[in-house]
């Protein structure tokens, strides 16, 4: 009898018709012998209506209120479908995060897993439950209740997963795995049958939301096989595995893109030493995510700092920066929320140089402009205007993955 996490998105449960259906799939699985934990998100919609809400009362909410807040989209959702496999003959038990203590740091809003306690799991497994938990959510050593971060329920399963020593780990979706780029923007979209987990990693930070990024890190640190799979179908899906020989042949396996940042400009602050520091430090301390950097010195001692930063932080990161202007002596401070990231990855280009002509002769043949580039060993990755964001992914996809370029 083998463990198998599962984990059901918001689409997926986002209706009681779909919860009824997933509660029948979870009972066809028990019935095969497995012991089954599942991991449920809030239903679809309900985490933007609880931000809604918030933002209604304040423009920039309490981060350990609005943790509160949002955490009960999971509780709805674990309580419902315990009801519905009960309803279908399963003996179910849901959790929230604090009762099976998923203790995580108190970073609100995006707190990171620190361990879980699995005893109270283990004991209604062996009593032939089936363990529903709340996703997304988790406690601090306070006791005070924590949210992962958008995207987080796929954390939560793999987190379960791994401190479980669970056999697998399948991440139940709205499409059929991961494809070449998201089937939502390309019909062209290929399923791929396995993914590396360092690709994996990069695609998700690049805005391909089938895994949060956190979920791939844990997986890979904790070999945990994933199984990226359609709730609605039993067609195989994707797998996460170790990278293989073979792979490094494809140049490029993916291209994503991500319309959640926004690019913050500090102008002519002068060029010298210890002034960066001076700017990021803070923005660390609040634990706001800063992905980009450009910088370029120029002849007159001064420079244009641009970074970006996600779109959900840009009011905090904003006040913080506005704090440290006098002292850095900027000129001002630019914001743009118009912006969209595009990015191709894949392990090949360890090995292959050229990528990335290739890839902005394809954004140029299109007239559309690069603002910011950055790179890493098996991704690059450019800022353009939002409004060209889904004809860049499919000029890139059509360059790279139909026609499988070469260099
Ligand atoms: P869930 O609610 O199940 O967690 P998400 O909406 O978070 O689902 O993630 C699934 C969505 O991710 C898909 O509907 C698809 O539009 C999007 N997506 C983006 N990039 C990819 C990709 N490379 N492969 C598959 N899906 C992708
Ligand atoms: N409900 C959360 C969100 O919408 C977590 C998740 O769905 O994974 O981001
Ligand atoms: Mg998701």
């Amino acid at each position: 009898m083998s463990l198998l996490v599962q984990k059901y998105g918001g689409t997926s449960v986002g209706s009681i018709e779909r919860i009824k259906q997933v509660a029948g799939k979870i009972a066809a699985t028990k019935r095969r012998g497995h012991e089954i934990v599942v991991v449920v998100s809030a239903m679809a919609g309900e985490t933007n209506r609880l931000i809604a809400l918030a933002q209604q009362i304040s423009e920039i909410p309490a981060e350990r209120e609005k943790d509160v807040l949002l955490a009960s989209g999971e509780q709805v959702s674990v309580a419902l479908m315990s009801l519905a496999l009960k309803e279908v003959g399963v003996p179910a038990r849901s959790y929230l995060g604090h009762q099976v203590r998923i203790e995580t740091d108190n970073a609100y809003g995006k707190a990171r897993i620190l361990s879980i306690d699995s005893s109270k799991i283990v004991q209604a497994l062996k009593a032939g439950e089936v363990v529903v938990v709340a996703g997304f959510q988790g406690v601090d050593e306070n006791d005070n209740i924590t949210t992962l971060g958008r995207g987080g329920s796929d954390t939560s399963a793999v987190a379960l997963a791994a401190f479980l020593n669970a056999s697998a780990c399948e991440i139940y979706t709205d499409v059929e795995g991961v494809f070449t780029t998201d089937p939502g923007i390309c019909r062209n979209a290929r399923k791929l049958a396995r993914v590396s987990y360092d690709e994996m990693i990069e695609l998700a930070s690049t805005g391909a939301k089938v895994l949060e990024i956190r979920s791939v890190e844990f997986a890979k640190k904790y070999s945990v096989p994933v199984h990226v799979r359609s709730t609605f179908s039993d067609a195989e899906g994707t797998w996460l595995v170790n990278e293989e020989e073979s792979m490094s042949d494809v140049l490029v396996s993916g291209v994503a893109c991500d319309k959640n940042e926004a690019k913050i400009t500090l102008v002519r602050v002068p060029d010298r030493p210890g002034l960066a520091a001076q700017i990021f430090g803070p923005i660390a301390d609040a634990h706001i995510v800063v992905d980009m950097i450009i910088q370029n010195a120029s002849e007159d001692g001064t420079t244009d700092l641009t970074f970006t930063v996600p779109k959900a932080d840009c009011k905090k990161a904003l006040a913080i920066v506005e704090k440290t202007l006098p002292a850095v002596h900027a000129k001002g401070i630019k914001v743009d929320t118009d912006i969209a990231k595009v990015s191709v990855v894949g392990v090949g280009m360890r090995t292959h140089a050229g990528v990335a002509a290739q890839m902005f002769q394809a954004l140029a043949r299109e007239k559309i402009n690069i603002q910011m580039i950055s790179t890493s060993e098996i991704k690059i990755s450019v800022v353009i205007g939002a409004s060209q964001t889904d004809q860049a992914v499919r000029v890139l996809h059509d360059t790279f993955i139909e026609k499988q370029a070469t260099v």
